[in-house]
């Protein structure tokens, strides 16, 4: 883990898991919720990773599922007046820069992550203040503010192609803040790359050994992670790649049995696409300190639909962007998504 482990711990301690519900119980939040976001013209956007009830909500009330781009991108395109995010805070913050005239609501403000908390702008900004000759290169799970400090923001599954066309400019790169998907793309380009020092804790917390192990029970299963996984991991990989890819692989591979290197959260869509394969989670150390869920990251689980329906009551937990750092969090976003379409890829990614 990262150096700053115990702020993250401070941040673990805070979110606290959703309570079990009874079928009556989510039936009547749930009509509560729809007659609401009925009448206050709001569409839900969830992220893969929330709970699977989240999800069925969003797309069964017209609103979207999926990573953390393609849900604001959503949220800009529909005509909705109140955006409401499932995710974690920097999926608010990215759809606030992209719609920055709607109400970006989000079921609690405390659903972090350990990129995010693990990389400060106050941290950061100097950090980069050092290196003026490197081209700053951050991912999507980061704050409004270090998006607004950067030169290119990626999201995993155009991280590969932005670092090299960068190399291809000739231009070093300073990259933050996963340090594994960093290491991942720098061995796989060979490019020069600085790496921040951060992790995500539910990916950091696969163990490449109990993954061998678990291929002798499953000889025939393929293996997906997602870059996120520390280095052993993503040697046993068939496949190493966004959610998106995950999603994509787990679909077009013959393998029935497939073992799966990211957020279990993933499995809800993984059963829809895929209903006759047999999906098994990449084993995790599951007593390390900071592993409190293990393979199901803490503060997406926070996202719940007792939130959802007070947030949207109250129309609290609002995100707020200050115009100046969205307008300059724009640039380096605009980049990517221009970069994207020129060279006709795909930005789904995991963030
Ligand atoms: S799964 Fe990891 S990267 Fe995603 S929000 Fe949770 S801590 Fe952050």
């Amino acid at each position: 883990m990262a150096a700053d482990t115990e702020v993250v711990r401070r941040f673990l301690d805070r979110a606290v898991p959703p309570e079990n519900l009874s079928s009556a119980q989510r039936q009547k939040l749930e009509s509560e919720i729809l007659a609401l976001m009925e009448a206050k013209n709001a569409r839900l956007v969830a992220h893969y990773y929330t709970d699977g009830l989240l999800q069925d909500l969003a797309e069964k009330s017209g609103g979207f599922v999926g990573d953390s781009l393609e849900m604001a991108r959503f949220g800009h395109e529909c005509d909705a007046d109140i955006l409401i995010v499932a995710g974690v805070r920097f999926m608010g913050e990215s759809a606030k820069i992209l719609s920055p005239d709607k109400t970006v609501l989000m079921p609690t403000l405390e659903a972090t992550c350990s990129l995010d908390i693990a990389c400060p702008i106050e941290r950061f900004g100097p950090f980069c203040d050092q290196h003026p000759d490197r081209t700053v290169v951050v991912y999507a799970n980061t704050s409004a503010a270090v998006k607004a400090r950067s030169d290119w923001v990626v999201t995993s599954s155009i991280a590969l192609d932005v670092v090299e066309h960068l190399m291809d400019e000739g231009k070093k790169v300073l990259w933050a803040p996963d340090k594994h998907l960093g290491d991942f793309i720098r061995r796989k380009t060979g490019a020069d790359m600085l790496l921040w020092d951060a992790a995500c804790i539910v990916h950091e917390e696969f163990k490449a050994r109990g993954l061998e192990q678990m291929r002798q029970v499953y000889p025939d299963a393929a293996v997906l992670a997602h870059p996120e996984s520390p280095a052993a991991v993503l040697e046993l990989a068939d496949v190493v790649g966004s959610t998106t890819q995950i999603i994509n692989a787990a679909v077009n591979l013959p393998n029935n049995d497939i073992i799966v290197a990211t957020d279990q959260g993933i499995f809800h869509r993984l059963q829809q696409q895929a209903p006759d394969k047999n999906f098994i989670i990449a084993p995790t150390a599951g007593n390390d300190a900071t592993c409190r869920s293990c393979a199901n990251c803490p503060w997406m689980a926070m996202n719940s639909l007792q939130a959802l329906l007070q947030s949207l009551q109250q129309e609290s937990n609002e995100i707020e962007v200050a115009a100046q750092v969205a307008e300059q969090a724009m640039i380096p976003l605009r980049r990517m998504l221009e970069f994207a379409a020129k060279n006709q890829l795909s930005v789904r990614g995991k963030a």
